[in-house]
């Protein structure tokens, strides 16, 4: 259940914010949305006045405003917005340097493993993966080099939840940079900055931009401090958000909430079907009561999200569910108006040794269904005849 809370700063709710922000009107004209300045570069009209804008790499007016909604959504000082999520990603981690060492959560997004373990590793950034829903552990990988932390709660796809203000107090006290990939709750239903975190990261692509035809990565900071270092940085690496991209990202983002809620109700209702059916060994979703993390994740987030795994047993079930579903997209991706169903072993997780990923619970049963705005009553009719054909 999607639980609206009063944050810190609001004089109003998330709701109206959400479209009363930067990208809710044009200042200069009152248009009902932001213009697109599909512009590369700003005339100087006096040489000792530079323009406000002067160079689309380093400032664009319509990047700006969505750059300005999502630092608003998230209650973080500055926001970022790149060409696509493991561009925000990558950009981040460049505020580290040679030698320095670097805590994940163990079952972080596939890309974000690649870039740690085969790019950085290979720039002298080393990494350790923990379970980080056990904070003893966490805090063992502190090394003397130790810089930073990066978390993902709910993890993908088993969906387990770390605490995130008792790893953003602990890393504080040793002077670490923290980092969270907030792509699966959005600021919608999670706020880490709010947490104690440094800087949170999205994939727009999926929930933020919700219609399966925009990829986008965002950031925000947490102070100015950062907000300087990574404006720096967003400018000389160049990975920055397209013109039309920020637009159609913006208009995506004023139907959030309302996609969210309804898709979360969905997956409730899809959770609670699977539960009960004989077929299915396990099901991942953090509003089950049997799930492990649930009261950690109640006390941090104000809901549960639209994304549901499930175990069907085997490699050759998954298959068989995969081939006969007729409502969602079998595909890569998740968050969109439409339900996608993915199968981690083949698609997300194809690169991790087999071993890994069954020691990490990704079995070859199992499957993860971003639940989307479709009549429930269909997505489980679809489901129970996939299953029921094995
Ligand atoms: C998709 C995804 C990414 C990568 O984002 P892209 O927009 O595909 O570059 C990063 N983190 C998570 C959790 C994701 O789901």
């Amino acid at each position: 259940m999607i639980r609206f809370q009063e944050t810190p700063r609001p004089r109003q709710k998330l709701a109206t914010r959400v479209l009363h922000s930067a990208s809710g009107m044009d200042a200069r004209t009152g248009a009902s949305s932001i213009p697109l300045y599909q512009a590369s570069t700003f005339h100087h009209a006096s040489l000792e006045n530079p323009p406000e804008y002067d160079y689309t790499r380093s400032g664009n007016p319509t990047r700006q405003a969505l750059e300005d909604t999502i630092a608003e959504l998230e209650g973080g000082v500055r926001g970022f917005a790149f060409s696509s999520g493991m561009a925000a990603i990558s950009c981040a981690f460049m505020l580290l340097s040679k030698g320095d060492h670097v805590i994940c959560s163990e079952d972080v997004y596939g890309g974000t493993y690649r870039l740690l373990t085969a790019i950085l590793g290979r720039m002298g950034i080393e990494t350790t993966f923990v379970d980080a829903t056990d904070l003893d552990r966490l805090k063992a990988a502190r090394q003397p080099n130790t810089r930073a932390v990066f978390l993902e709660t709910p993890s993908n796809p088993t969906l387990k939840i770390t605490d995130i203000a008792a790893v953003a107090e602990w890393a504080r006290k040793h002077g670490l940079l923290t980092m969270l990939d907030n792509t699966f709750m959005t600021p919608c239903l999670q706020r880490p900055i709010e947490l104690g975190i440094d800087i949170v990261v999205h994939s727009a692509t999926k929930f933020l931009g919700g219609h399966s035809d925009v990829l986008a990565g965002l950031a925000v900071v947490a102070n100015e401090k950062l907000g300087q270092e990574l404006k720096y940085l967003q400018n000389a690496l160049g990975g920055v958000l397209g013109v039309q991209d920020s637009w159609l990202l913006m208009r995506g983002m004023k139907t959030l909430l309302a996609r969210m809620e309804f898709a979360e109700r969905n997956a409730r209702r899809l959770a609670d079907w699977l539960t009960q059916q004989s077929s299915v060994a396990r099901v991942y979703y953090p509003g089950l009561p049997e799930h492990p993390g649930r009261a950690i994740h109640e006390r941090q987030s104000q809901g549960y999200g639209a994304i549901v795994s499930f175990d069907v047993g085997s490699g050759e079930r998954a298959r068989q569910v995969l081939d006969r579903v007729t409502v969602p997209l079998v595909a890569v991706s998740l968050g969109a108006v439409e339900s996608i169903l993915s199968y981690p072993a083949l698609m997300s997780h194809a690169a991790m040794p087999r071993e890994v990923r069954l020691q990490r619970g990704i079995g070859d049963g199992l499957l993860r269904y971003s639940v989307g705005l479709e009549a429930v009553e269909d997505l489980i009719a679809d489901l129970e005849q996939a299953l029921d054909a094995g």
